[in-house]
C-alpha cells in the first residue's frame, strides 16, 4: 500500500532540503507544493497580472498550463510548456506565491493535481495544508518549525549560494509579512493539523532534524 507523509510549516523552516532527505532514505517521491504556487506567481509576473487583485488572477487561471515532472527523482514544473528552474526561487516570486495562494480560486486549481500523485506512489509531500486540506488522512503529520530569527538567517544562506544576496535584515521582514499572510488567511491558513506532531528545528542540523523525523515516522508507519 501507498503511504502519505505530510510535512507542513512555516518559510524558511527547511522543509524541502528534510524532505528530499526522507524521500531518498525512504525511496519515495518528494513533492514540493510551494513550487505549484510558485508557478502561478510566476505566470501572474511574466503576464503582468497584479498578484493583489484577485479577480484578474482568477480571469487568468483558466490559460495557465502546468505540469508536474519527476526526472531522475527531481520535480520540474512545466509552466506552458518551459520548465520553470531556480526562476521560482528569488524574493520577488516568494511575495507573488504567498498573494496568490490566499485566492481560494487558485488552492482549488492546484488540488487535483496534489492529490493526484499520492494515487500512484508513497509521498512525502510539504507545503502549508497538507496536513489539513489535502491529505487529512496523511499517515504522518509532521509539522516543521523554528524561531522566525533561525529561518531568515538559513534562507539568507540559502539565496546566496544561488547567487542572489540579500540583506538578512530584508530576509527577515519579508519573512514576517509572508508568515502573516499564510497564517492569517481565511483559506488554508498555515496552521497545524490537530493531530500534527510538531517539530521544532531552531537548535538541530539537518542530520538532527532527520533522525527526529525519523522517529516520527516510525512510530506511525512500519517502514
Ligand atoms: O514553500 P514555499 O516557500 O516555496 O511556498 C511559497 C508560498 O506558497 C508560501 O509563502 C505560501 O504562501 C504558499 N504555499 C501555500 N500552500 C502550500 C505551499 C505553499 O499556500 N501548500
Amino acid at each position: 500500500m501507498f503511504y502519505k507523509i505530510a510535512l507542513d510549516g512555516p518559510s524558511g523552516a527547511g522543509k524541502s532540503t528534510l524532505a528530499k532527505k526522507i524521500a531518498q532514505g525512504l525511496n519515495i517521491v518528494y513533492v514540493d507544493t510551494g513550487a505549484l504556487y510558485r508557478s502561478i506567481g510566476l505566470y501572474m509576473k511574466n503576464n503582468g497580472v497584479s498578484p493583489d487583485e484577485a479577480e484578474g488572477v482568477i480571469a487568468a487561471l483558466p490559460s495557465v498550463s502546468l505540469q508536474m515532472k519527476f526526472e531522475n527523482g527531481k520535480q520540474e514544473i512545466y509552466l506552458c510548456g518551459e520548465a520553470v528552474g531556480d526562476s521560482i526561487r528569488t524574493p520577488e516570486i516568494s511575495m507573488y506565491a504567498s498573494k496568490v495562494s490566499a485566492i481560494p480560486e487558485v488552492r482549488t486549481f492546484l488540488l487535483d493535481t496534489q492529490r493526484d500523485i499520492a494515487k500512484t506512489t508513497s509521498v512525502i509531500m510539504d507545503g502549508r495544508d497538507i496536513g489539513t486540506v489535502i491529505f487529512p488522512d496523511a499517515d504522518v503529520k509532521i509539522f516543521l518549525t523554528a524561531s522566525l530569527e533561525a529561518r531568515a538567517r538559513r534562507r539568507t544562506e540559502e539565496l546566496a549560494q544561488k547567487g542572489i544576496h540579500e540583506p538578512y535584515e530584508k530576509v527577515l521582514a519579508e519573512m514576517k509579512e509572508r508568515d502573516q499572510n499564510d497564517s492569517s488567511r481565511k483559506v488554508a491558513p498555515a496552521v497545524a493539523a490537530k493531530d500534527a506532531i510538531l517539530l521544532d528545528n531552531s537548535d538541530l542540523d539537518l542530520e538532527g532534524t532527520y533522525q527526529k523525523a525519523l522517529e516520527i515516522i516510525r512510530s506511525r508507519i512500519s517502514l
